[in-house]
């Protein structure tokens, strides 16, 4: 299967099983906007829950807090949003297609990049044992040449987009000749500039002046800097500490592909970590360490991660960088971590008129604090998670199963509990265990069709475990529980359950990990 393929599978499951439906899908859907159906919005719940408790649970010097989506239009201004937070696009002239220029030269060098992966596998395959992979990287003329051109085109598009030079952009795009994907033709306009925030109004002001107009917050994490002064006297914060926050933003994106990857309405878990000028580099290195053990605690490889530090920095910050997770279309951005310095306290400062300081009582200093950011997409982390966990298989008895391996304690369902057959008092016993372990444990209760197909049900929606009452239990008390994964299955009695799948489930042993 190719990746194209796995991941239209993918797709195809979520919204079959109630995890991701187009918006407006009866209407035929609206571009990049999604929704969470029934089993989507409890994974969803899970994960926000498994970020805040890391973030604001278990660290004494996070807090939390919840701020609006509308805000006051000048802190778009003096965060930098209204004159910088632009895409480069151009358009194919034939096709009417609009594309983030960046992206077109980005997929080029993803492309050379392939060539030298399939080199290289070449390579293996004919020298088998022997196969030396550095040498072979130093020498083979293929290789070599693929990897000087992504280089050059690299370099050459950190420069031009840092230079905001439009025209070195479209020239290397016609230097490269890449073609639009629809047309296959090379007549592109010019470079252009867009800014990506949704603008709207409030009140019943009818003049467009640029002070009634409220923009779609890009970034919750304004909505953190501008309360900084509150949150510092409300909750006596001492530096250094951090602010968390999760919340809705949104962005115009231009190309808006690969399903919940780029949404024009996505969610943000953002938290800004407010610290002493001249240690932000160290907490920098803290939170990238942090939040990478973060991620490996679910245990879906820690080959799936990497960093990816960023040459072109925003215009806020003296460095960056962006743990990628391999999707099924490559290694891609899932999280940021940013050290902002003191660009947004200080230009809220200018643009406010209000003193946004900090006075450290144990050195008699005042300064405005430096702060570092770690930004993750709900979003992204959702499909992350269902991209990895997707799994087909075929069983030893010829059977297929569709399973999601999503890590137990993100499971939308944890257990459910099956009565073996209709009667014998075996449906009034599951229920009795259902309302046990509801109050702890999302649990579902099936009695319909075979327990064979119970199963595959449960699977596709990646129920860890099935709880199955059957002939023996009114015997000896005891339940058969089977492992979504190993499919095994063995008895345990009804007064251990709660304890049983406790141990796998819950978001708290996953937190003691870290
Ligand atoms: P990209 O380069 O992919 O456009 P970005 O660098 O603009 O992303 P940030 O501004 O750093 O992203 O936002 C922080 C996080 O928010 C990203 O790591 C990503 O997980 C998420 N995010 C950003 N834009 C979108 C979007 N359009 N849809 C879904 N998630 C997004």
């Amino acid at each position: 299967m190719t990746h194209e393929e796995l991941f239209r599978n993918i797709v195809a499951h979520a919204k079959e099983y109630g995890f991701v439906f187009p918006s407006s899908d009866i209407y035929d859907g609206l571009g990049a906007v999604y929704d969470y159906g029934e089993y989507g919005s409890e994974m969803k719940n899970n994960i926000k829950r498994y970020w805040w408790d890391a973030m604001v649970r278990l660290n004494e010097n996070i807090v939390g807090i919840d701020s609006a989506i509308f805000m006051h239009p000048k802190i778009w201004q003096a965060s930098g949003h209204v004159s910088a937070f632009n895409d480069p696009l151009i358009d194919n002239k034939d096709s009417k297609k609009r594309y983030r220029a960046d992206v077109l030269l980005e997929d080029y060098i993803a492309k050379e990049e392939a060539k030298i992966e399939k080199e290289v596998a070449k390579g293996r395959k004919r020298f088998g044992d022997s196969f030396d992979e550095k040498k072979f990287l130093a020498t083979n003329p293929n290789v070599l040449r693929a990897r000087a051109k992504a280089d050059e085109v690299h370099s050459k598009m950190t420069d031009a987009l840092n230079k905001n030079d439009f025209a070195a952009l479209r020239q290397l795009i016609i230097d490269c000749d890449i073609v639009c994907p629809i047309s296959g033709t090379k007549n592109w306009t010019d470079v252009r500039q867009f800014n990506l925030m949704f603008r709207t109004q409030i009140g019943n002001a009818s003049d467009d002046s640029l002070d009634n107009i409220i923009y779609l917050r890009p970034e919750t994490a304004q909505g953190i800097f501008v309360n900084y002064l509150n949150v510092q006297k409300s909750g006596r914060m001492k530096i250094p500490f951090g602010v968390a926050q999760i919340g809705k933003a949104f962005r115009n994106e231009i190309v808006a592909r690969q399903f919940i990857f780029r949404m024009r309405e996505f969610e943000q878990m953002e938290m800004e970590f407010f610290c002493k000028p001249g240690t932000e580099m160290e907490w920098f290195s803290y939170w990238k360490k942090t939040r990478l053990a973060w991620h490996q605690a679910l245990g879906m490889g820690n080959d799936k991660y990497r960093f990816h530090d960023h040459e072109k920095l925003a215009h806020y910050a003296n460095a960056a960088t962006d743990i990628e997770f391999e999707f099924p279309f490559g290694f891609k951005e899932l999280e940021g971590i940013h050290s902002r310095t003191d660009f947004d306290l200080g230009n809220h400062s200018k643009f406010s008129g209000k003193k946004i300081q900090y006075f450290d009582p144990d050195t008699n200093e005042t300064y405005t604090p430096y702060c570092v950011e770690t930004s993750i997409g709900l979003d992204r982390m959702f499909l992350s998670i269902l991209c990895n966990s997707y799994c087909e298989e075929t069983l030893p008895d010829g059977e297929t199963r569709v399973v999601l391996r999503i890590p137990a304690p993100l499971a939308p369902v944890k257990v459910a509990v099956l009565p073996l057959v209709k009667k014998d008092e075996l449906p009034e016993t599951a229920q009795k265990i259902m309302n046990e372990l509801k109050y702890d444990f999302n649990c579902q209760y099936e009695e319909k069709d075979s327990i064979g197909r119970r199963y595959r049900r449960q699977d596709a929606i990646g129920t860890p475990f099935c709880i199955t009452v059957d002939n023996q239990t009114p015997k000896d008390d005891t339940v058969t529980v089977r492992d979504r994964d190993t499919m095994e299955q063995q008895r345990v009695p009804i007064p251990e359950l709660h304890d049983f799948i406790s141990e796998k489930v819950t978001i708290n042993n996953l937190l003691r990990k870290l």
